[in-house]
């Protein structure tokens, strides 16, 4: 079972639907699948075609350990599980500041589901609050979903500082897997420009897969669906097809 956070600081820059399309993705190339839904607005969760307001157990009761992953578990309707979440996630933050092992819960929790998975996916929130670093503390890497633009790189140092003071104190087996370039736009200019620094500079730390502005992506929220399964044959969900086949071959 191999766990990664889809992170970055920034909100808005593509995370959550980089986590569901890659769910939905990977889950077509035969790999068992658990999305962990982290942040509040449960938009993953949603986005699963798992309602969110109707959760009996969610991803706060596995982080309170008043449930196991088996139990409080979702199927989605594009054959992965999903841990949801929704609004109580946000009192989680206050309420493990004073339990032990405060930034171990959701690792501990995932270890006792490792037979049923070959992958984990964890939506983290758009900060570097408890809950993301539960998910950092869980996971084997990060996977970073970036916008060509101008301010791109603005606020990755952060994140990478993040990643490397994990690393050091609290989860040796932490590395930045690797940034996506995603809602990219070939018909602007400024956006191939980035996207090609990007690769400069970043050389294989930068995924091949380029995820392009695809209105079927941003659509397919709102129908329940990841894009993936909403309309397979659209560029969008080409893409993210094509970025499970190179997650599996870089990682798997
Ligand atoms: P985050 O989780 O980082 O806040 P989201 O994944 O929710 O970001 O994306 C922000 C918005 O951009 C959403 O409305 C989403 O539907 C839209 N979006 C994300 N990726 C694409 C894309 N490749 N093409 C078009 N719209 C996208
Ligand atoms: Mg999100």
């Amino acid at each position: 079972m191999r766990i990664f956070c889809i992170a970055n600081q920034k909100g808005g820059v593509g995370k959550t639907t980089t986590t569901v399309n890659l769910a939905a993705g990977l889950a077509q190339v035969g790999q068992r699948v658990l999305v962990v839904d982290l942040d509040p607005q449960g938009n993953a969760t949603m986005g699963s075609g798992v309602d969110k307001r109707a959760l009996a157990l969610s991803v706060y009761d596995v982080l309170l350990e008043s449930a196991s992953v088996a139990e409080a578990r979702q199927r989605s309707v594009a054959d992965y599980d999903v841990l949801g979440a929704n609004r109580e996630l946000a009192g989680a933050e206050v309420e493990l500041v004073k339990l032990e092992r405060r930034e171990r819960r959701l690792k501990l929790a995932l270890a006792a589901a490792e037979a049923d998975y070959d992958f984990v996916l964890i939506d983290c929130p758009p900060s570097l609050s408890l809950l993301t670093l539960n998910g950092l503390c869980a996971a084997h890497g990060v996977v970073v979903p970036m916008q060509c633009e101008y301010f791109a790189l603005e606020g990755l140092s952060d994140l990478v500082n993040t990643i490397k003071q994990v690393h050091a104190n609290l989860n040796p087996e932490l590395k930045l897997i690797g940034l996506l370039r995603v809602m990219f736009d070939p018909r602007i200019t400024l956006q191939q420009q980035v996207a090609e620094q990007l690769k400069a500079h970043f050389g294989d730390k930068v995924f091949n897969t380029v995820i392009p502005r695809n209105v079927r992506l941003a659509e397919a929220p709102s129908y329940g669906q990841p894009g993936v399964t909403f309309d397979p044959a659209s560029k969008g969900a080409q893409a993210f097809v094509e970025f499970a086949r190179e997650m599996v071959l870089r990682v798997g």
